[in-house]
Order: structure tokens, then sequence, then C-alpha cells
């Protein structure tokens, strides 16, 4: 029988991917300014979020849509095995590197994907990059979360989630980005309690080790680099005061543009938040923590702040879809949405797959 709400939730949470990386990017204007000021400014002057007509001409959708994509075409396709699924995504990463024109795709994924050979066996494995740590392997995660969101189905989210995870960002500051933001998806749909959601990737980040130990590869150096991303996230979970996922999250008295900018940045790796796979879903787990019940809050917040904003603005996005499907979301965010056809039938497939 078709669940007609998860449905619904389903088809939100992919198309509203892809408005939070549109607004986030405008054209490259906004995911590049480093003042959230300037972009609140900008915003008013146009008229505010209401405002704003998504299309693919002012507001192209950018890589980390395109990359969505590639991830759930390839999830919704016939495999019978992980090896012929990671070959599938492998080949979609590569295809969709020639829809990148004016969609500025970062160096990591762009330099990783050059690297893989779909057809040959273990062809998407890269070697091991101290420096993978970007939130390439996080911002194309969504669609796994969707698939494997019910919590008998954990084990796969983590497998396939640092799997493709690993073929652009062989670190664990990037992959576990990607398990981050598949988990979040899950929990999303789950309809689990947002305090809830940074104990449970903790919990969970266990059950990863366990995986990259047994799986074997690159071990030691996953170990030498496994504590930045949990010790960002406990520090993080300890300052918002709930560690424990009971208590409710504290936010600083004045929290607005210019003190998140400075927070965000302050989580950071190299001064961009949301520019690693450990704050590109800290950020957008803040933002969906400090918006309550307000859609425009949380694109205030996660789309336009002064870090990497179109990357932490499809995580948020996508968690509200998959909450609270459209609502609250005005028309002009999303009926002329680029690739909006496609969006929306990667919706239903994936509902149709979850659910059979
Ligand atoms: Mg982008």
């Amino acid at each position: 029988m078709v669940d007609s709400d998860l449905k619904k939730r389903f088809e939100a949470c992919n198309v509203l991917s892809g408005v939070g990386d549109a607004i986030g990017y405008k054209n490259g204007e906004w995911e590049f300014c480093r003042s959230g000021r300037r972009i609140h400014e900008d915003l008013y002057k146009m008229g505010g979020l209401e405002n704003i007509k998504v299309d693919s001409r002012n507001w192209m959708i950018s890589d980390d849509t395109v990359m969505h994509l590639a991830t759930s075409e390839a999830l919704v396709s016939k495999w019978e095995s992980l090896p012929e699924l990671y070959s599938k995504i492998a080949q979609k990463y590569v295809e969709c590197m020639r829809d990148m024109a004016g969609r500025a795709p970062g160096l990591t994924c762009s330099a990783s994907v050059q690297r893989l050979r779909p057809q040959v066996d273990k062809g998407w494995y890269i070697p091991f990059n101290p420096r993978g740590g970007g939130c390439g392997a996080a911002m194309r995660a969504v669609p796994i979360g969707l698939l494997y969101w019910k919590p008998e189905e954990i084990l796969l989210l983590i497998t396939i989630s640092i799997e493709s995870g690993r073929m652009t960002h062989n670190n664990p500051t990037g992959y576990l980005g990607a398990m981050a933001v598949a988990l979040f998806v899950s929990y999303a749909v789950q309809k689990k309690p947002l305090k809830e959601w940074g104990a449970g990737l903790i919990v969970t980040l266990e059950k990863a080790w366990e995986y990259i130990e047994n799986e074997g590869r690159d071990v030691e150096e996953n170990r030498g680099a496994w504590d930045y991303f949990k010790k960002s996230w406990t520090d993080y979970l300890s300052l918002r005061g709930i560690t424990d996922g009971i208590s409710k999250p504290k936010f600083p008295d004045t929290y607005k543009v210019s003190e998140r900018d400075k927070f965000y940045k302050s989580v950071s790796f190299a001064g961009t938040g949301g520019a690693s796979g450990h704050d590109a879903p800290m950020i957008a787990y803040d933002a969906l923590l400090s918006a309550g019940d307000s859609w425009e809050e949380l694109c205030l917040r996660s789309m336009l702040h002064g870090g990497d904003s179109d990357s932490t603005g499809i995580i948020a996005a996508a968690c509200w879809g998959g909450m609270n499907g459209y609502r609250d979301v005005p028309e002009g965010h999303y009926k002329k949405l680029e690739y909006l056809d496609r969006l929306k039938t990667q919706g239903k497939k994936l509902y149709e797959k979850s659910t059979k």
C-alpha cells in the first residue's frame, strides 16, 4: 500500500535538496561570498526570501545536486551486489562531470573522479588522501539516507555512504561527512526528534570504525586521521548541551547573521564554514536546531552565510523535506527549479525501492 505522506516527503526531500543548493549557490555569487551580512543585504534588496523565484538561469543548481542525482540514479538502478553498485556509482560520477559547466565543481571531486575506472574490479579505489576532508562526499549523500531510512538498514547506510564517499574523499573527515548526511536524512524520514540526531551520530561512528577495520583498507591511515571528525562533533554537541540526546539545545542569546558567521567559521577546518565533511552536516544541523518550525529561518541560517552555503543548504533543506514535506516552502522556490523532473522522478524511485 502506498504511504502517500511518506512518498511526498521523499519527493520533497529530493526537490528541496536542489532548492537549498540553488539558493546557497546563487550562480556562484553567494557560495563564494565570505560575508553573511552582505548576502542578507542582497536578499533584502531583492525583496526577501518570499520574492526569490528559483529558475535555471539565475539560480542554477550546482555540482552538489548534479552529484546527488548521480548517486541516486545509481542507487535505484538494478544491481545485485555491492561491487556492482559501486561500479555503477563510479560510472555515474564519471558521467556527471560532463555536466559541470557553470556549476563550480570542487577540486577534490574533479581530480578524484579522473582516477576512477568503473569497469575494472576495484577501479573505484583511490589512494588515501591526507587532504581529502572536503565536503564533496557529504553534499551528494542524501539519496543514501532515503533508500536506507529504516533503522534496521543502518549497516547498509554506513557501508554505502563510506564506500561512495571514499571514491573521491578517501579520508575520514570527508567520507564520514557522507555518512552523517545519510544518517541525518534517515532520521528526518523516521521523524526522530532533532535533539537526538547528534548523539545518534556519535554511536554510529563506532559502527563505522568497525566497518573500516573489518574492510581492512588503509586502516592505519584512517586510524591516524579518525579523531578530527569525532572530536569536532563531540565538542559541538557539548557546546549545545545535547551530548545526551535528551536535553534541549542551548544557543547564545544573540545568534544573528554575524554571530552565526563567526561560529560557522570557528568550527571549520580552514576558515570556510561548511567546506569540510565534518562541518557541512554540523552547520546544517545547527540551522535545523535553531530554525525551529520555520522554513524561512532555515534558509537564512543554512543557505545564506559566509561559508560553503550551497553544501550546508542542500543538507539542511533535504532534512526539512524528509521531515515536513513542502510545508511552508513558497512555490517560487521550487516550481521552476532546474532538473525538477529528474529530482521528482528520483524521489519516486527511491520511495518505491525503499518500501518494496
Ligand atoms: Mg556546489
